[in-house]
């Protein structure tokens, strides 16, 4: 068959069209070529065919970027996909990015469907991919945040194709040719003791091939840093040292993006498991007489505690169903209390704990 018409030439969109322009040229490319429009014309049923499926790709957005990367690795005709520019070299190559030219052959994609499943089953399943399957971040959240859960957005600077080229590092209407350096192989050798070193071609970097002019955003690169704003959803009761796995957030979108979750230190409570342990300070007098205070839970509501009388220092009570709630289990909150003594007393207290401590039988 025939090489796969490149989606966005069939639509005449830009790659970096929006779903809204995307749509605009479906619906004015539909209508054209409708073949009720257009009896008895094969021509107009296969270009109607055609659009349909360009539009059924491009407006999905998952679909959209599975296809954009199959597209760098050349699969598809026309300007934009290298596999059609070049002075014939067999498939451009990426150093560690393309897919093994073994793996390729745009003759069994047969319908879209296969497209998808043949071509990124057999990858994936291969584990053959060679971009990074998952890249890893760090971030300390606030103590709240990782019992009740929440959103944490966070910042990072990474890699991203480049919005200019959409990573082909060409800039607009520069024509694409094989790289003179590795010949379109993408790698060169380096002699080493006998032994013959590969690197990806510092000339394309491991592309294969070279526009005859850079894109000025990117300078050839097909990549740029950006930053990057994620949220991250942070389930209730997460634990410290905790992987979160966001799906296809990677630098390039692709790859996982792990958010290691680190705990920040409350003022109030402390965590063992799904309870929660605070310190309460009290007076002497509430020590000795017991008294009722209020205790800040973590859903900031407060929660009545009596104390009784001679309640000791680090005395720990229990306020069950106060904890952390995960998983349908809730843990208790504990409430340790801490004795405060005055530092300083006058002559009347003074004379006043002396007669407590005669009273009492206390020595001193
Ligand atoms: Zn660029
Ligand atoms: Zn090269």
């Amino acid at each position: 068959m025939a090489a796969q018409r490149d989606y966005y030439q069939v639509l005449g969109v830009a790659e970096t069209a929006t779903t809204d322009e995307i749509k605009k040229a479906f619906r004015r490319l539909a209508k054209q070529h409708h073949p009720d429009r257009n009896p008895n014309n094969p021509q107009a049923a296969e270009r109607f065919k055609e659009i349909n499926e360009a539009h059924d790709v491009l407006s999905d957005a998952e679909k959209r970027k599975k296809y954009d990367q199959l597209r760098r690795y050349g699969a598809f005709a026309g300007p934009g996909g290298f596999g059609g520019g070049g002075g014939g070299g067999p498939s451009t190559r990426r150093g560690r990015g393309g897919p093994p030219d073994s793996d390729f052959d745009i003759s069994d994609l047969g319908g879209l469907g296969d497209i998808f499943s043949s071509i990124f089953g057999r990858r994936g399943a291969g584990g053959r991919e060679a971009e990074p399957e998952e890249t890893e971040t760090e971030v300390t959240i606030p103590f709240r945040v990782a019992a009740l859960g929440g959103t944490v957005p966070i910042t990072l600077v990474m890699q991203e194709v480049c919005p200019t080229c959409g990573g082909t590092g060409a800039a607009k209407g520069a024509t694409v040719s094989t790289c003179p350096e590795c010949k379109g192989r993408g790698t060169v050798s380096f002699g080493q003791g006998g032994f013959a070193v590969n690197r990806p071609c510092p000339v394309c970097r491991g592309k294969g091939t070279v526009p005859s002019q850079r894109c000025p955003t990117c300078q050839g690169a097909g990549e740029v840093r950006v930053e990057k704003h994620i949220n991250v959803e942070v389930p209730p009761g997460v634990e410290e040292g905790a992987r979160l796995r966001l799906k296809n957030q990677g630098p390039k979108g692709r790859g996982d993006l792990i958010v290691q979750i680190h705990i920040a230190l409350d003022r109030f409570f402390r965590r063992e498991g799904l309870d929660l342990i605070g310190v309460v300070p009290i007076n002497l007098a509430q020590a000795l007489l017991g008294s009722r205070i209020k205790v800040k839970a973590l859903d900031d509501k407060h929660v009545v505690l009596r104390i009784p009388p001679g309640t000791q220092h680090g005395q720990k009570f229990r306020i069950p169903g106060h904890g952390i709630e995960k998983n349908g289990r809730r843990g208790d909150m504990y409430v340790e209390a801490h004795v405060t003594l005055p530092e300083k007393l006058s002559a009347e207290e003074q004379e006043a704990v002396k007669s407590f401590a005669e009273k009492a039988g206390l020595k001193y």
